[in-house]
């Protein structure tokens, strides 16, 4: 008698993984493999099919096409990203003649935007290279970008029928940044808008922001590699519970002469700060969907990608709050959420898909903007990496790549532990649509570093001392800390 192998339930794993998504982070993908490869890997590696393709509309280093209204802008290096895909259009074509829909994805904090009018500002007024959300202005120019993407896919998809635009994904992993010294926390915009928006809903508020230590570090510490912070911070936590924290956190040693009844008062400042700043974070998100489709008949699925924690706080957002905005079928500005499933808040109401890598698209994006600035004769200069010569550069985002792809949650086994979609009565369950599986692997920064275009520096002639200090390049270029 031959003995019959049992099926286990995870096997079904694949039927229950729910639609996927192949999210495309960078065109830079299209250079090492073609579109039916990258379908191709994602159907080995899941078990089903990419049902819809993410594709971005503009790159760390610049725009993916011409924009009208953004002359002189540059394009990205990976505008044409082989040679037989010669651009955007390109693109978007071979996926749609594949049957495949489309999502564009779009990153709004990008740092070749001109005009100083339009940038996040610091404590001291200092411009950081990167638009603020808040502006309208910024709606205008970003609603501009991503407009343009939509009629370019919705022109070649006229010609195509059978698939077509389905969706456009605002990332807000990191609208907000965040830096300083301990004891100096500087995570406030003070930009006109954001000024504005202060003085009219919250006046008074933004003073004690303007200070160190201000009420920030009750909650984060800046580190010699980044900024620690607390990440069991739910909407509804009270003065009392942030204090805990701080203490716990031996956080409150940046407030060396502070008294609990001040602490409490600092408590009650920032969670007044948070809640206004979600409310200006939605507002110009939905401001920004708006613009980039109005007067379309068609309705794309508006989807935000966050990192999946319960406090978002690069991205100034409670997904508790998302669940609860979400109800509100006439005022919501999103109708789905990508994000990084943790032991954190998982959704109850707003239909979600798994994004299958830590902390979703946040250090995808730092790997990115920090390819992007050394190909920036500008960006690069205001760095300290103009101190670095071209091979130590490459050797850098090769390095960079490696612990970015630690990360990775690629693998069919990485979907046994979602949460259910549907049938078990599990709180939750069916709000799950699917999960976003992204094309990049291991061995893409080799490749991509190898091929990088980097702007020599006076560092490529110039000797430097044997002993020289390349941590204190990498402190420098903060971001915050994984947990
Ligand atoms: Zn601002």
């Amino acid at each position: 008698m031959t003995y019959k192998p049992r099926t286990f339930s995870i096997s079904n794993v694949s039927r229950s993984a729910g639609e996927g998504v192949l999210d495309v982070p960078s065109l830079s993908v299209l250079r090492y493999k073609s579109p039916a490869v990258l379908l191709k890997e994602f159907k080995d590696t899941w078990g089903v099919e990419a049902r819809a393709i993410a594709l971005p509309v503009a790159e760390a280093d610049g725009l993916l096409y011409e924009v009208d209204g953004l002359g002189g802008v540059p394009l990205s290096s990976h505008a044409q990203p082989s040679r037989t895909l010669k651009g955007f259009e390109d693109v978007v074509e071979e996926f749609l003649g594949a049957k495949k829909d489309i999502i564009l994805t779009f990153c709004p904090t990008m740092g070749y935007i001109p005009g100083e009018g339009l940038q996040i500002c610091d404590i001291s007024g200092v411009m950081s290279p990167q638009p603020c959300i808040a502006n309208p202005r910024s709606t205008e120019v970003l609603g501009a970008i991503l407009g343009t993407g939509i009629d370019i896919v919705q022109q070649i998809a006229s010609r195509k029928p059978g698939s077509g635009l389905i969706g456009i994904a605002l990332d807000v992993t990191d609208l907000w940044g965040m830096s300083g010294q301990l004891g100096r926390v500087e995570a406030t915009c003070f930009c006109t808008a954001c000024t504005r928006h202060f003085a009219a809903t919250t006046p008074e508020l933004l003073k004690y922001f303007k200070t160190f230590p201000n009420p920030w570090s009750l909650l984060l510490r800046p580190t010699p590699t980044g900024i620690d912070f607390a990440s069991e911070v739910s909407p509804g936590i009270t003065p009392e519970e942030i204090v805990g924290i701080a203490r716990q956190r031996n956080y409150i040693e940046q407030f060396p002469k502070s008294e609990q009844s001040e602490l409490l008062e600092y408590a009650n400042l920032l969670l007044r700060y948070m809640r206004s700043r979600q409310s200006l974070t939605l507002g110009a998100v939905g401001a920004l969907f708006d613009y980039a489709t109005q007067d379309l008949d068609n309705k794309f699925t508006r989807i935000l990608i966050m990192e999946g924690e319960t406090y978002g706080w690069t991205s100034g957002i409670w997904l508790e709050d998302l669940d609860n905005e979400f109800q509100d079928e006439e005022n919501r500005s999103f109708d789905e959420l990508w994000l990084n499933v943790t032991t954190g808040y998982i959704p109850r109401s707003v239909p979600y898909r798994a994004y299958m890598w830590r902390r979703s698209r946040y250090t995808i994006n730092n790997f990115f903007d920090l390819a992007g600035s050394l190909s920036s004769a500008s960006m690069r200069a205001n760095t300290m990496l103009s101190q670095m010569s071209s091979e130590e550069c490459r050797r850098l985002v090769a390095d960079r790549w490696q612990r970015v792809h630690g990360s990775a949650l690629s693998s069919q086994a990485a979907l046994v532990s979602l949460p259910h979609r549907s049938g078990d009565g599990e709180t939750g369950a069916h709000v799950r649509r699917g999960f976003v599986g992204v094309g990049l692997d291991r061995e893409f920064g080799d490749r991509f570093s190898d091929q990088m275009v980097i702007l020599p520096s006076h560092a490529d002639n110039a000797a430097r001392p044997v002993d020289f200090d390349f941590s204190s390049i990498l402190r420098n270029m903060q971001g915050k800390n994984g947990n």
